[in-house]
């Protein structure tokens, strides 16, 4: 089955021969992959001028309402979207992350939209600023949708999650979206774009899919454009510099790698609530979709005295990690989403291994049920504990991005903080202590580097969302390495997607352009 594009309003399917995509867990070849032959500049003009001219004419609320039908409709497809799935490797813990993750972050722009932004076309910014002194002379900002197009360029980790959480915010500005999955997995994203060409709720023009290569669009992007980008810091510096996104200063966003830390707080002594919720939250880290989460803890930063004792439970409840076909009930962790990407962690552990110390794990010899290990893109989850963390480099900017995870000893609450910035920037940071002077400190001195900071401990466990999951309500996005750039994050995410524009004139002509902007309701 060769895989097709959504090109201005119609299925593509390129004549050339495609790229094969497999099964992680049997190595099979689920589906081709290519774009060849898709006229990117007509895409991109249909975008503009027949997606962004439809989606304008309603209101916030209109296309909020939108994004609220649409999460329905998917609703009912997940039994399909679980079932294929399992291809990409996710178990069924792993598939409600990415498709029940990606609907309930429709759902959330979707109240939001109608909640916290006006039933108009315009978003206002802030109170008026009054600029003569008689008062006849104001200034306002304004957020108005660009009129031109987003390019979503995904990463393959999270196939459904990854499309919709940039649906949401961009489709709720009124900018219609050209979607551009990792090819791995693009046939979990092809399904679910097919269902929402199916419910009808979009108007035409606001969605289009590339299956393959993106091929010259990015020549064809300008001003009023946006590329959102999730995928590695490589590739993120490579786009950003494209000669184009330079000279039209095209806005662009990145997602990228994220080294991020984990500090347990000198107070969290074995046997205490915090030094239980630790070591679950790290196993769940390193083993929820075979740790290939942008947001997974890589770093463990730990108190140098209690270092022993962690590593030796960590590794009591690593080994009780069932790794098997993910379909199976009782399997724990499934295989990474293909044998290349498993290639490319085995080489990033090695690339670690000279300064880090292999505690628990072992890079062939474990069991995989319900599967063929030689087939499958199976990993056993590894943890290396850093030998020299302030003088070694790799720890801090080498990501395997798989089931693998660091101990990194720390001297002082000051040295933690060193040791966590070394990231040079982050996505999510926690922070697991009991002790609120120790807590301050460290977000004192973390939150710099970091998009999101965790603070837990026993009173907020039972309903703490944990380290790793982005919501749509707060800041997804981080400094430095993890990309610059800040996705989700409530309205904030949405407002990316527009222009910020003071106007100025009387209060009366002022008035006029904002009066029915003023009230959500
Ligand atoms: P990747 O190789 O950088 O690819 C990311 C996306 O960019 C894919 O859709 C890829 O398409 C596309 N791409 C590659 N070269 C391109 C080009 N020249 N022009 C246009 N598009 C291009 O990353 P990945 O392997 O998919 O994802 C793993 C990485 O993503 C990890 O490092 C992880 O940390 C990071 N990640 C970050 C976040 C976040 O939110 N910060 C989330 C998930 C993952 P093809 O697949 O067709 O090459």
């Amino acid at each position: 089955m060769k895989l097709k594009s959504f090109v201005e309003g119609s299925w593509f399917e390129s004549s050339s021969a495609g790229a094969e995509l497999t099964d992680a867990v049997t190595g099979e070849t689920v589906a081709e992959i290519s774009s060849d032959g898709v006229d990117f500049a007509a895409m991109a003009e249909y975008a503009r001028h027949v997606g962004g001219t439809k989606l304008r004419e309603y209101t916030f609320h209109q296309r909020a309402e939108m994004l609220g039908a649409l999460a329905k409709f998917l609703n009912d497809k997940k039994p399909e979207l679980y079932a294929l799935s399992t291809s990409t490797g996710a178990t069924r813990t792993d598939s409600w992350l990415d498709i029940d993750g990606g609907i309930g972050t429709l759902f959330v722009y979707s109240s939001k939209g109608r909640r916290e932004m006006p039933n108009d076309h315009i978003y206002i910014d802030g109170p008026p600023e009054v600029i003569g002194k008689e008062g006849t002379f104001i200034g306002q900002h304004i957020f108005v949708p660009l009129r031109g197009l987003a390019l979503h360029i995904n990463a393959f980790n999270f196939p459904c999650w990854g499309m919709l959480e940039k649906l949401g915010p961009s489709l709720l500005a009124g900018v219609p979206a050209i979607v551009k999955p990792a090819s791995s997995t693009a046939y979990l994203t092809a399904k679910v774009f097919e269902a929402i060409v199916e419910s009808n709720i979009l108007p035409e023009g606001a969605v289009q899919l590339i299956c393959g290569s993106t091929g010259n669009l990015i020549d064809h992007l300008n001003c009023q454009d946006v590329v959102a980008f999730t995928g590695s810091k490589s590739t993120a510096d490579h786009l950003r510099q494209h000669p184009n996104i330079i000279a039209q200063s095209v806005r662009f966003t990145a997602e990228a790698d994220s080294l991020n830390a984990s500090v347990l707080g000198s107070d969290a002594k074995p046997g205490t609530p915090e030094f239980d919720l630790y070591v679950k939250e790290i196993v769940k880290e390193m083993t929820i979709k075979a740790g290939q989460k942008c947001t997974a803890i890589r770093r463990i930063i730990a108190p140098e005295n209690v270092v022993g004792d962690l590593i030796g439970e960590l590794s009591k409840r690593l080994a009780e990690i069932k790794v098997g076909h993910p379909g199976l009930k009782d399997t724990d962790m499934g295989p990474l989403a293909g044998l290349d990407q498993r290639e490319e962690v085995r080489t990033r552990i090695g690339e670690l291994i000279p300064e880090n110390e292999m505690v628990f794990g072992d890079l062939e010899k474990f069991t995989v049920t319900g599967a063929d290990k030689k087939r499958g893109a199976f990993l056993a989850p590894i943890l290396l504990q850093s030998q020299n963390p302030m003088s070694d480099e790799s720890v801090h900017s080498t990501e395997a991005f798989g089931p693998v995870s660091t101990v990194v000893p720390y001297s002082s609450i000051d040295n933690a903080v060193e040791l966590a910035n070394r990231g040079e920037g982050s996505l999510v940071g926690s922070i697991f202590t009991h002790d609120n002077e120790i807590s301050k400190r460290l977000i004192q001195g973390i939150a710099p580097y970091h998009g999101r900071v965790l603070l837990m401990n026993r009173d907020c466990a039972k309903e703490s969302t944990g380290h790793g999951s982005p919501l749509p309500h707060l800041v997804h996005g981080g400094p430095g390495r993890a990309g610059g750039g800040e996705e989700l994050g409530g309205i904030r995410g949405v407002l990316h997607y527009m222009q910020r524009t003071a106007i100025q004139g009387s209060p009366a002509s002022i008035g006029l352009v904002t009066e029915s902007n003023s009230d959500p309701e």
